[in-house]
């Protein structure tokens, strides 16, 4: 089977979060398991620059009436699986994010943008399209690539399979509906049984409406979305389509997050040398600012600063782990009030330090150098840090939701416990649950043993791919 990963970002050419993570590492996943696959992408100039073997491809004419779209073939730059580059200056090559403007604010063509992105994969899923390798699945992923289906289905092209994958169900793409006059759909695709959604239209529920499977990346969250807390009004439609739904909890990359080799940290250490980890706590105290002292448990935060993520939840509790004699490093980017408010509470604490910033290798040292790891998370569909975290023997507190629910085991269990869990994200449910954490590092024996079961827990990538392959081989949904 031939089979198109479609996605609006990919490590290691550009990445805003796990999304980019999971688009490097689970075609290259697939391909060594024997699937024929290949990625789309949009030309970004960090792609075009990152690619390797790039050639001029085809024309794909001037669909959207701003220009004309060329498919640039390449290659990715580490693992060689070929690549399609959606190439559209006008709406591609510029400064600033992918998704935003260096203010902040989304792109105001973020429509066009992602149509494009669309409306491209769905034709080369099209035989008359004179393409010479033309995909039997098109894996699509959140709602940038979510009007695929409807172009499929307004352009008649049929004999592919749709799987949409939600990586997060909270950023669904929602516009005026003035925008029909410029993604060349019909008009009769702004309805009920299309792309719109009360008075909008949404490119989540295209993709939710259109595909024949939908996963999700993790078997807890494919529960969750179907309730009204964590659906963001697509619960009665995922609920319809439960029978198509599934959970597939993501891997992670041991290429590029392995204690044992990992080239950016200061000591290499495995689950046999785990005395070594702590010249990667000292290291990591130096480099933040921080005293360097064994004996304060160090606590962790990489992520987006957002509510989402329950920074407001650490910050409620600062007060606490500085009483309780240890110290906690930031390192990330996103609301404006927490990143002035960590900036503050860093320069003026010993023990707290922040790194407003998006930094790949203090990322891992900050994984590799701390104790423990929190994630208050209000909702996470997988969450890929527990994970890291876990690999590295820094063992996370994690709110009990989505993917952390299906990766962290509470120390309260009897086998394979490895970390602390809580329910409630209330700030004293996680100052409890840093307590927890605390008393149970005091004691270096038990310690250890949460460590060593906390390293050997597999979140390789095959396992997942193999769960993909399975619903790639399940048949068309039939429509009635
Ligand atoms: P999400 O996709 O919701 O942002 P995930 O945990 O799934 O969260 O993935 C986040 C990815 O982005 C991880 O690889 C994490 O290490 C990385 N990341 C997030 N913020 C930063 C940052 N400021 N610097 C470096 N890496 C970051």
């Amino acid at each position: 089977m031939s089979v198109l990963f479609v996605a609006s970002e990919a490590y290691p050419l550009v990445k805003t979060g796990g999304l980019a993570d999971v688009a490097g590492a689970l075609p290259p996943a697939l391909a060594e398991a024997g699937e024929d696959i290949r990625l789309l992408l949009p030309a970004y100039p960090q792609a075009l620059d990152g690619v390797v073997n790039r050639r001029d491809g085809r024309s794909m004419g001037d669909p959207f009436g701003i220009g004309e779209v060329r498919l640039i073939e390449a290659q990715m730059p580490d693992s060689g699986l070929p690549v399609y580059l959606v190439d559209c200056p006008v709406l591609y090559r510029r400064d600033g994010g992918i998704y935003q403007q260096a203010s902040g604010e989304d792109w105001p063509d973020n429509h066009a943008r992602f149509a494009l992105l669309s409306q491209i994969a769905a034709r080369m899923g099209n035989p008359l399209e004179g393409g010479d390798w033309v995909p039997d699945i098109l894996h699509l992923n959140d709602w940038q690539t979510g009007l695929a289906g409807a172009y499929l289905h307004y352009y008649g092209i049929k004999g592919v399979k749709t799987v949409f994958t939600i990586h997060n169900l909270r950023y669904q793409g929602q516009f005026d509906p003035s925008i029909m006059q410029v993604i060349a759909l019909p008009q009769e695709a702004y309805g009920v049984n299309g792309i719109e959604f009360h008075g909008a239209v949404s490119y989540m529920k295209s993709a939710l409406f259109f595909s024949d499977h939908i996963t999700t990346v993790s078997r807890t969250y494919a529960q969750e979305i179907q309730t009204p807390e964590f659906g963001y009004g697509m619960e009665g439609l995922l609920q319809a389509r439960a029978e198509d739904l599934y959970g597939i909890v993501n891997g992670i990359d041991y290429g590029i997050w392995n204690p044992e080799t990992d080239r950016l940290i200061a000591q290499n250490y495995s689950i046999d040398s785990l005395d070594r980890k702590m010249a990667n706590k000292r290291a990591l105290q130096r480099e933040m600012g921080l005293p360097v002292d064994d004996d304060a448990p160090l606590l962790g935060f990489v992520g987006r600063l957002t509510e989402q993520k329950g920074v407001d939840l650490i910050a409620e509790n600062l007060q606490y782990i500085m009483s309780a004699g240890a110290q906690i490093v930031f390192l990330g980017t996103g609301d404006k009030r927490l990143e002035d408010f960590l900036k503050e509470l860093s320069s003026s604490h010993a023990r707290i330090s922040a790194r407003i910033m998006y930094n790949e290798e203090i990322a891992h040292r900050i994984i590799a150098g701390c104790d423990m790891f929190l994630m208050p998370s209000r909702f996470e569909p997988c969450g890929l840090t527990q994970m890291y975290a876990l690999r590295y023997g820094t063992l996370p507190i994690v709110r009990r939701t989505g993917g952390l629910n299906d990766t962290v085991t509470d120390l309260n269990e009897k086998e394979g416990a490895d970390g602390v869990v809580f329910d409630v994200p209330v700030p004293q449910a996680l100052g409890k649950a840093i307590g927890r954490a605390i008393t149970a590092w005091k004691d270096k024996n038990e310690w250890r043993q949460l460590q060593q079961n906390a390293m050997k827990k597999d979140f390789g990538w095959d396992r997942s791919a193999q769960e993909y392959i399975k619903i790639y081989r399940k048949p068309r949904r039939v429509r009635v």
